[in-house]
């Protein structure tokens, strides 16, 4: 998800950034960072629940998605299709994802042209919703590089001297996750406005972790810990960006940046 859209559903999903390596090829998503020769990385925003609950917490009880009709997060609208793959690759989205354990049975993702919607013809696609969705959520992590990625890699690289040391603290398959803190932080000083906004932002999101450990104590699940653990680490992490963003002067936004920021998350 994005920042932005973290932003519109403060109160549902807790936020965090995620950090990934990737190969260094052709087919590496373009919002990615390079890191050196063979590797880079990629710094997204990403919701983080228990994985006990097994179930993304939007997710109705009739089975249905609660954000439907106010405006789901675009990972979603775009799902078969996978935005970070280009658009020539998709086809191989969508047969691995046949053959996947979640979709076994479900048989709608089919070869061919048949009745119902068609995704993909000759490596493009050609659904309009899907299609729209694809390029809105690459669009977001253009725009989100630019706002706060660019600059936590920046300070990445500077901890980091050796790129070596920066892939060993990445798993080689998924994600290390941090609090949203650096980006919130980056974004929340560029004016009094923005920092209005993500302290707002902090305040739901404390408020929900609070909540989601609460009820993870009373399920008394052991293999919950780890995650209440991190979010407890978010939650002091959250708490002190606040603090801080609550002690800077008052600013307008004058660069170019802090307008574009504004323009993205409080219109
Ligand atoms: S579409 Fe599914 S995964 Fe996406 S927000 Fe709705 S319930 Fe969650």
């Amino acid at each position: 998800m994005s920042l932005r859209e973290l932003f519109e559903h403060r109160d549902v999903f807790v936020g965090c950034i995620a950090l990934g390596r990737v190969s260094r090829d052709a087919d590496a998503p373009p919002h990615a960072f390079p890191l050196d020769n063979a590797n880079a990385i990629t710094i997204t925003m990403l919701a983080l629940d228990y994985p006990s609950l097994g179930r993304c917490p939007a997710l109705a009880h009739d089975g249905l998605c609660s954000l439907h009709a106010e405006g789901k997060p675009d990972q979603c609208i775009a799902v078969p299709l996978d935005p970070l793959v280009p658009d020539r690759l998709q086809h191989a989205v969508l047969a691995q994802r046949s053959h996947g354990a979640g979709w076994i049975g479900a048989q709608c993702i089919q070869p061919g042209e048949h009745a119902g919607t068609l995704l993909l013809r000759a490596g493009e696609i050609v659904d309009e919703e899907a299609s729209a969705a694809v390029q809105r959520r690459r669009h977001a992590l253009s725009v989100e590089r630019e706002l706060w990625a660019a600059s936590l890699f920046d300070a990445l690289k500077r901890d980091f001297a050796d790129p070596r040391r920066a892939l060993a603290m990445l798993p080689a398959d998924g994600y290390r996750t941090i609090a949203s803190v650096p980006a919130l932080i980056g974004i929340g000083t560029l004016s009094t406005a923005l920092a209005r906004a993500c302290i707002d932002y902090i305040d739901a999101q404390t408020a929900l972790i609070n909540r989601n450990v609460a009820q993870a104590v009373q399920r008394r699940r052991l293999d919950d810990r780890p995650t209440t653990q991190t979010l407890r680490g978010f939650s002091d992490a959250l708490l002190h960006a606040g603090a801080h963003l609550r002690a800077l002067p008052e600013r307008t936004a004058t660069s170019l940046l802090a307008k574009k920021a504004e323009a993205w998350l409080l219109a």
